[in-house]
């Protein structure tokens, strides 16, 4: 299926949709990982608090597809977080996924108190080359700020929770500005608002579906999308959205959803 690639500020080509995995266990995550890169899925965000990296390694070293045609996140778990711990987790991480190399290594959280020293290993392991590239996850713009204040690196992804309904643009200006590729976690608002009207009217007007909406709208403002889905039908619709255009009105009609409307934790209670 078609797809389309970010360029990183390491020169690392990134899927702009992949499929997240959290919540996903056992036979349930291997089956979900390999039936997605079987439909054309090329990467799969994975994290230590998921508790999957041994399923999700253990897909990919079974699928048809080299490993260098795919792209693996995992992330530090918070309760790792500080220098010594975060390299323990990383070792850890490689162990379980056993998958060669990472692609993408992010911070979780922006976890007060130890983030500084969380970055600082998680830049030696990229100087190291020990993985492709490094990021950050739930970095509002006050933490980006706090870690250009001390980081030799400018992270090359910024994952946070985003949707039409927190359209987070001053972020995305924000990171656009500094070279950091924005991705957008729980980008279905986990399902609960794929009825709103808006959604329904240009799914029927594009022949798509409101999922497909939202990750197109991702798609064109320069967002890549993380959804989640166990279900195989569900895994290709929502890969299916290379081959259309929202209009320029539309995209606009899809902003105004925004209302701040968060499903995970605000990462602001951690400054
Ligand atoms: P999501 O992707 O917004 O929504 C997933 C839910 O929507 C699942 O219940 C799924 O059910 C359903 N769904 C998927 N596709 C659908 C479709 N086309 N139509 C209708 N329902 C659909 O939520 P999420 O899992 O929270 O977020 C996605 C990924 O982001 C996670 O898996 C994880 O990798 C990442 N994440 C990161 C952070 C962070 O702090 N960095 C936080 C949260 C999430 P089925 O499985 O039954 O299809």
């Amino acid at each position: 299926m078609k797809q389309d690639f970010a360029t990183l500020n390491t020169g690392v080509k990134m899927p702009m949709l992949g499929l997240g995995v959290y919540n996903m266990h056992g036979d349930v995550a291997e089956k979900a990982v390999a039936q997605a890169i079987a439909s054309g899925y090329r990467l799969i965000d994975t994290a230590t608090l998921y508790n999957n990296e041994k399923e999700v390694g253990a897909a990919i070293r079974g699928s048809a597809v080299a490993r260098k045609e795919l792209f693996v996140t995992t992330k530090v778990p918070n309760t790792s977080q500080g220098y010594d711990s975060t390299l323990y987790a990383f070792d850890r991480s490689m162990k379980l996924l056993d998958i060669e190399y990472i692609d993408l290594y992010l911070v979780h959280w922006p976890i007060k108190n130890s983030r500084k020293d969380t970055w600082k290993a998680v830049e030696r392991l990229y100087r190291e080359q020990r993985v492709r590239a490094v990021g950050v996850a739930n970095y509002l713009e006050p933490f980006l700020d706090e870690l250009a204040s001390y980081s030799e690196l400018v992270p090359a992804v910024n994952q946070v929770e985003f949707s039409p309904f927190l359209y987070l643009e001053k972020l995305l200006q924000k990171c656009s500005v500094l070279g950091i590729q924005l991705q957008a976690y729980t980008p279905l608002v986990r399902g609960k608002k794929l009825q709103v009207a808006l959604l329904t009217e240009l799914a029927a007007k594009y022949q798509k579906t409101a999922a497909q909406i939202i990750l197109r709208w991702d798609i064109q403002h320069g967002v890549a999308a993380i959804p989640k889905s166990a279900n195989p039908e569900r895994q290709v619709e929502n890969l299916n959205i290379f081959d259309f255009e929202i209009t320029a009105d539309d995209m606009r009609k899809l902003d105004e959803l925004n209302e701040d409307y968060r499903i995970v934790d605000d990462p602001m209670r951690m400054l």
